[in-house]
C-alpha cells in the first residue's frame, strides 16, 4: 500500500485573464463528470463543463439503486429507456474448486418487493445519453461546455482560474471528474492511498442460446470473479478477472476460440455463447483519496476512489458522491454562499467519508478471500455465503444492510424499481420507492 500525491501540478493559468465567470467548474467528461455538471445547472448552478468527450468503451455498468433516481433528477433517464435492462436475480456460484466451497446462493429483488436490484447499460450508451442531455443543457443556456483539456489549476482565496485552449474559466468550485490520475486533485494537493492487485478484467459482451431470465452469475474463482451481466435479449456482459497475462491473452484469442473458452468458464449455464462485442484487459487497483475536497477541488468519481469491479460499485458510489454534492452546494447557493467555502468542503468530506472507505474495505476483502488458499478465509467466506443462502431473515438482513447510505437531504428514500419488460429487451420505467444500493459483500 502506498501513500502518495501521485501527479504533478501544471502551471496555473492567469486568474486575471477574461474567460468563463461559473458557480462550479466540473473538469472532465466522463460518466461521473457529465452526471455531475447536469446535476448541478439542474438546481440552477452556474456551471461549465471542461474536458473532451469519452472514447468508446467496451464494458457495461450495472446502475444498482439510486443511481437511477440520481440519472432521473439529471434528466439522462429518459433517454436510457429500452437500452437498461433490469436485473431481477444475482446469483453466485462458488467455482474455486477447493476443499470448503460455498453453497450456491441467489437473491432476488421480490425478496426486498422490489421489481429490479438495478439495471445494467453498455458504457457507450450511458455516456451517449449523458452527452445528449448535457447537449440540451447547453442549447437552454443552462451549462457551458468547453471541450477540451483543463490545463492548469490557479487556486486562489476567492476561488480557482481553469486554464484550457478555450480560454480560461473562473469558478469558486472545481468539482475534479478527471478521473483516476486525476490532475485536478494534484493541484489540490490531495493524496491517495493506494494498492494494486496482480488481477485484470477482460469484458466483452456475448450472445447466447439460453435466456439470461433477467439474473446477473458471479462465478468465483480463485483468479477473481466471473461474471454475466444481462443485456437486451439472449445477450448478456461479461467481466472475467484474472491474471493480467491470463486477461491480456484472452484478448488474442480469435472469436471462435475465446467464444469456446467463455462457455467452458461459464459451465455452458447459459448454452453455446458467441462473442460479439470489442475485447479489453483493464488492469485492476484500488486507490482512495485521504480526503474528499481540499482548496476549493471537490473530488467525485475516480479522482476520489477507484475500485475493483466486484459488486458493481464503482459509478453507483460515483452517482452517490454527485447527490451528495449537488446537495450541499445547493443549499450553500441558496443561502447565497460560495461554493467552494470551507464549510461546503469539509460537508462534503465528510459525506462520503463512511460510503467510499465503506465500498473499498468490503470488496477488497472480497477479493483477498477469493484469492487467498488461507484456510480460515475461505472458512469465512463460505460461512457468510451459507448464512446468506439458509436463513431468510439474516438473507434480508443482509440485502437490506448491503444496502447503501441515503442520498439526499432526506437520507435517501428514493429509488426506480418498476422495470418492465418487452420483447427485445426491457424497457427502463421506474416507479419511486425506497433507496437501496447493494453492499459490497452481496453480488
Ligand atoms: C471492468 C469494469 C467494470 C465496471 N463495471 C461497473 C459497474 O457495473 N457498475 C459501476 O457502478 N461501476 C463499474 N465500473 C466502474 C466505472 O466504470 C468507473 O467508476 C467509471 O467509468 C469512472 O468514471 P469517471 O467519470 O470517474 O472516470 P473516467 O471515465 O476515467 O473519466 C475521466 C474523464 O476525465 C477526462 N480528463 C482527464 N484529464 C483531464 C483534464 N486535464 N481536463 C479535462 N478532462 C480530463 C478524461 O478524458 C475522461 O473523460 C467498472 C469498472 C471496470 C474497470
Amino acid at each position: 500500500m502506498a501513500a502518495q500525491g501521485d501527479d504533478k501540478a501544471v502551471p496555473g493559468p492567469d486568474a486575471s485573464a477574461p474567460g468563463h465567470r461559473v458557480a462550479v467548474a466540473v473538469v472532465g467528461a466522463g460518466p461521473a463528470g457529465m452526471a455531475a455538471a447536469l446535476a448541478l445547472c439542474g438546481r440552477g448552478i452556474a456551471t461549465a463543463l471542461i474536458g473532451p468527450p469519452p472514447g468508446p468503451d467496451a464494458r457495461t455498468t450495472a446502475l444498482l439503486g439510486a443511481s437511477a433516481d440520481v440519472l432521473a433528477d439529471a434528466g439522462v433517464w429518459p433517454r436510457l429507456e429500452g437500452r437498461a435492462i433490469p436485473l431481477e436475480v444475482m446469483r453466485i456460484i462458488d467455482d474455486t474448486g477447493r476443499l470448503v466451497r460455498a453453497p450456491e446462493v441467489a437473491f432476488s429483488a421480490a425478496e426486498l418487493g422490489l421489481a429490479a436490484f438495478g439495471w445494467n447499460v453498455t458504457n457507450d450508451d450511458l455516456n451517449a445519453a449523458m452527452a445528449e442531455t448535457v447537449a440540451a443543457a447547453v442549447a437552454a443556456g443552462r451549462l457551458v461546455r468547453l471541450p477540451v483539456l483543463a490545463t492548469g489549476f490557479a487556486i486562489g482565496d476567492d476561488g480557482v482560474t481553469v486554464g484550457t485552449a478555450a480560454g480560461p474559466v473562473h469558478a469558486g468550485l472545481v468539482v475534479a471528474a478527471d478521473g483516476a490520475r486525476s490532475p485536478a486533485r494534484a493541484a489540490a494537493g490531495i493524496e491517495t492511498v493506494s494498492w494494486s492487485y496482480s488481477q485484470a478484467a477482460f469484458v466483452t459482451t456475448l450472445s447466447h442460446r439460453l435466456p439470461h431470465g433477467f439474473a446477473s452469475t458471479e462465478f468465483h474463482t480463485p483468479a477473481g470473479p466471473f461474471t454475466l451481466v444481462p443485456l437486451a435479449g439472449n445477450r448478456s456482459s461479461l467481466v472475467w478477472v484474472e491474471r493480467p497475462e491470463r486477461a491480456r491473452a484472452l484478448t488474442e484469442l480469435a472469436p471462435g476460440v475465446l467464444s469456446r473458452e467463455i462457455e467452458r468458464q461459464a459451465h455452458s449455464l447459459l448454452g453455446e455463447m458467441s462473442v460479439d462485442g470489442p475485447c479489453a484487459a483493464i488492469p485492476l487497483g484500488t486507490h482512495v483519496a485521504r480526503h474528499f475536497a481540499a482548496r476549493r477541488v471537490a473530488l467525485v468519481g475516480e479522482a476520489g476512489h477507484r475500485i475493483p469491479p466486484i459488486g458493481a460499485q464503482g459509478l453507483n458510489l460515483s452517482l452517490r458522491d454527485v447527490a451528495n454534492l449537488t446537495d450541499i452546494v445547493a443549499a450553500a447557493a441558496r443561502n447565497g454562499g460560495d461554493a467552494g467555502a470551507p464549510a461546503v468542503l469539509e460537508a462534503y468530506d465528510r459525506a462520503r467519508r463512511a460510503d467510499v472507505a465503506g465500498r473499498a474495505v468490503g470488496i477488497d476483502l472480497l477479493n483477498r478471500s477469493l484469492l487467498s488458499g488461507f484456510l480460515p478465509f475461505q472458512l469465512g467466506r463460505s460461512l457468510g455465503l451459507y448464512v446468506a443462502s439458509e436463513v431468510p431473515p439474516l438473507r434480508r438482513l443482509l440485502m437490506r444492510g448491503g444496502l447503501g447510505p441515503g442520498v439526499g437531504p432526506g437520507g435517501g428514500a428514493r429509488m426506480g424499481g418498476g422495470a418492465g419488460k418487452s420483447a427485445g429487451g426491457a424497457k427502463a420505467g421506474r416507479a419511486r420507492r425506497p433507496l437501496v444500493a447493494f453492499g459490497p459483500c452481496l453480488w
